[in-house]
């Protein structure tokens, strides 16, 4: 019996790692390797070992037999990456690699008497940890770990939905490198405000800037700024008891107050509000849900969420098991409105693996969005082919007028939420692309700034979940070594005649 990798999966191969028969993919030197939606296990390989289950640190792999209700259909899911693969075919395209370890290659080799960087981490999300890991597990570092925030975790801690406890679980694999003797934790200080970009560099041999993309993208439409009208990430922050999202202001703008919600997007943040504002809440008490969300939760008025995509469902940004597990919430029902004829046909004509697939079966309904949303069973409805043109209301967000097929269509909600993606903040004293919103860099050396890099999502966008984090730190950090390996990075041996300032940073 195999085992099947299921909806938490993070992507960051640490199961690829210990599969003795190679039959996880992609595989981090594969081609596909972080443009799928999950990993894979390929059943016909699979000798049900389980080292891979063990090593799992979100805990999504489980032996297809004991596969709950909700799971079940992700037996199919792995199966079906491998249709029309052959078992000992190697998916690049040449020699076998299936069911047998390849050549070994070393990527990374570093003599033994390379010396230990003084580096510090700024952000404490998983970017900055993945980064922590590489450089405390393979070489002699010191690290120094900074993060604005008084709680370590980043994006993790408050980010993550409230609901998805087995991936916050990834926290604690970081939570060992934030007690590693070698690492120094910073807590509540901030870059710009506490120390500077100069100030660290100084300090230190290395800085990685891990500081992620914590604004959210805006429309550019009427109506954006009224009250009622909140950007996504404001409602992550909200459920996880963000800090900054602590003033009365920020809870109130959450309106539960209508019986519709309307969310801009479909990525997988659009599906987390969509999903947390659908739950019933006694289902979210005991998860770490802030205490006034789950308040509000419980007297909110939202029977229906809205969600609008400009494009159709074979361009769908959510990911395959984040759509799945929506379709199986026992909590409510969602349905496709089949406003505009192409939904069905691309639904209709979808072949396995494509983006539309997933939603033959969903319940398909022409909407009369004339009609107020109904009382009853809660839903979450998918409305394709349909870009927003002005979000509407006096002093206050009454509802979204978007495009149709013929005409434009107004739907009503007190409610509407921009999940249109996150953008990065420049931080003072580095260089900024105001187009992409990251700091400009090659392969994470931060441009103009000897010593200077980035990871995650400033250094590349805000795509990609956690694990694409794990690549993304490991290209950084292999930027560094180099670096010193080179000399353009000079450690404290290399000027061991000039002592370096001590300061702030440095005191343990
Ligand atoms: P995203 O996946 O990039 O989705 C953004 C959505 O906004 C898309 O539907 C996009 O439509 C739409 N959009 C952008 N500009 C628009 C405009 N002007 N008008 C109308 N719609 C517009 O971003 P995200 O949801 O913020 O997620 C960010 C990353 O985090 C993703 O990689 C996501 O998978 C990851 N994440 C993962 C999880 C998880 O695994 N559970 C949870 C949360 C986030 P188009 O597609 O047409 O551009």
């Amino acid at each position: 019996m195999a085992y099947a990798i299921t909806q938490t999966c993070c992507n960051d191969a640490s199961c690829v790692a210990v599969c003795p028969v190679n039959c996880i993919h992609p595989t981090p030197d594969e081609p596909d390797f972080g443009t799928t939606d999950m990993l894979y296990i390929d059943p016909r390989s699979c000798i049900d070992c389980g080292a891979c289950a063990d090593a799992c640190p979100v805990d999504a792999i489980f032996p297809v037999d004991m596969l709950s209700e909700s799971l079940k259909p992700y037996a199919d899911v792995n199966a079906r990456f491998y249709d029309g693969k052959p078992v000992s075919a190697d998916v690049l395209g040449s020699s076998p690699v299936f069911h047998n370890w390849g050549a070994p290659t070393f990527d990374r080799t570093i003599s033994s008497d390379f010396p230990a960087p003084d580096v510090a981490v700024v952000g404490s999300g998983p970017a900055g940890m993945y980064a922590v890991e590489d450089l405390l597990l393979h070489t002699s570092a010191r690290v120094t770990l900074i993060d604005r925030l008084d709680v370590a975790g980043g994006l993790i801690r408050f980010g993550v939905a409230p609901d998805h406890p087995s991936t916050k679980r990834i926290d604690e694999t970081f939570a060992r490198y934030r007690e590693h003797p070698r690492l120094t934790l910073r807590l509540g200080v901030e870059v710009g405000r506490d120390v500077t970009v100069d100030d660290l560099a100084a300090r230190h041999d290395a800085v990685i800037y891990a500081v992620g993309a914590s604004s959210a993208r805006s429309l550019g439409i009427e109506g954006e700024q009224l009250p009622g009208s909140v950007a996504a990430t404001d409602v992550v922050s909200w459920y996880n008891g963000h800090p900054d999202a602590g003033h009365p202001d920020a809870s109130a703008e959450v309106d539960l107050s209508s019986e519709r919600a309307v969310l801009i997007g479909n990525g997988n943040v659009a599906l987390d509000v969509a999903r947390i504002l659908s739950s019933e809440p006694d289902g979210l008490e005991g998860t770490s849900i802030s205490r006034d969300a789950l308040a509000r939760l419980r007297s909110s008025s939202v029977r229906e969420v809205v969600l609008l995509a400009r494009r159709g469902p074979e361009h769908a940004a959510y990911t395959e098991p984040e759509l799945l597990a929506l379709t199986r919430h026992p909590d409510f029902d969602v349905v496709v409105d089949i406003h505009d004829d192409r939904v069905a046909k691309a639904i209709d004509a979808a072949e396995p693996g494509e983006k539309a697939y997933l939603l033959q079966g969903v319940a398909q309904e022409r909407i009369d969005w004339s009609s107020p949303a109904e009382g009853g069973r809660r839903r979450i409805v998918l409305r394709f082919h349909s870009s927003p043109r002005e979000i509407r209301g006096e002093d206050r967000v009454s509802g979204l007028r978007t495009g149709g097929p013929e005409s434009d269509v107004d739907i009503e909600a007190a409610l509407v939420v921009r999940a249109v993606g996150y953008r990065g903040i420049g931080v003072r004293g580095l260089p900024f692309d105001e187009t992409t919103g990251t700091i400009p860099n090659t392969a994470g050396r931060v441009e103009g700034r000897d010593g200077t890099y980035v990871v995650g999502w400033i250094k590349r966008g805000p795509s990609g979940g956690i694990g694409a984090n794990k690549t993304c730190a490991q290209e950084t950090v292999a930027s560094l070594l180099d670096d010193v390996r080179s000399g353009t990075v000079r450690t404290s041996r290399d000027r061991s005649a000039k002592p370096k300032r001590t300061g702030l940073l440095r005191r343990s």
